[in-house]
């Protein structure tokens, strides 16, 4: 996907994107691609690869919530900065925060935002079961694109969001990780808020957004710990 390709895609999703956008994806690009060659972030090695796979990836995102309306957002796996960093350069409102437990991802990540003129962002070189005590029930909107199965990432993620707010999971097709977790989304007093299935433009894959809204707030002495949550996933049948 070249750049007007990517700015007329942008512009469907109902993005209003200004000169300053494409600079700072500009930037971005560049400083990925280069520091790719040295340290592997990403498996995509184009430009036209990472406007299609990445940054407009990224932002399908919108179509399953208002980001207009939200004040946090978390990124959970954020490997690069995919979607969280994105997101922040379009929606410069939100206070964002990316957590990855790769500290080459993180130092990457510490590198480029300097570079890009964006505030209220932190880097947090962590896995996200160490960081749920300081986060618990006060994020608006979490994220996790390509971050391991629905059921774990579940019970991960949902801790963090704020009560009537909502766990975004960004997958490839995974209908059956999907009805596969329908018991963990009760379990953890959540309900499934929407799903959207649609392709990539150019033929480049279906993609599945998944929206599971908070219906209660979480306790921390009620959580299980990581080992437990791998070992015996919240699954009728394991229970
Ligand atoms: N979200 C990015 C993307 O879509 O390009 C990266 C996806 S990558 C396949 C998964 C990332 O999740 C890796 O960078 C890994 O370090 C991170 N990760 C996996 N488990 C994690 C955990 N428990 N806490 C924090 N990061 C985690």
């Amino acid at each position: 996907m070249n750049i007007e390709e990517f700015i007329k895609e942008v512009k469907k999703l109902g993005i209003n994107i200004t000169s300053e956008n494409i600079k700072q994806l500009e930037i971005y690009c560049d400083y990925l691609l280069e520091y790719n060659t040295h340290t592997n972030l990403t498996a995509i090695k184009t430009k036209e690869d990472v406007y299609l796979k990445h940054f407009y990836d990224s932002l399908t995102l919108i179509k399953i919530v208002d980001l207009t309306q939200e004040n946090t957002l978390l990124d959970i796996g954020t490997g690069a900065g995919f979607p969280g960093l994105v997101l922040k350069i379009f929606f410069p409102h939100l206070q964002v925060y990316l957590v990855d437990s790769n500290n080459k991802k993180t130092k990457f990540l510490d590198s480029l935002i300097p570079k890009l003129n964006v505030d209220n962002i932190e880097v947090i070189n962590n896995r996200i079961e160490n960081i749920t005590p300081k986060f618990l029930n006060s994020i608006d909107i979490v994220t996790a694109r390509a971050v391991t199965n629905l059921p774990v990432l579940l019970e991960l993620a949902t801790p963090l969001v704020s009560v009537d707010k909502y766990f975004i999971a960004m997958k490839g097709n995974s209908r059956e990780e999907l009805d596969n977790s329908k018991y963990a989304i009760s379990t953890l007093n959540c309900q499934l808020n929407k799903v959207i299935t649609f392709n990539l433009p150019n033929n480049a894959g279906v993609r599945m957004l998944i929206s599971v809204q908070k219906n209660k707030k979480s306790d921390l002495n009620k959580l299980r710990p990581y080992e437990k949550i791998i070992k015996k996933p919240l699954q009728k049948k394991h229970i």
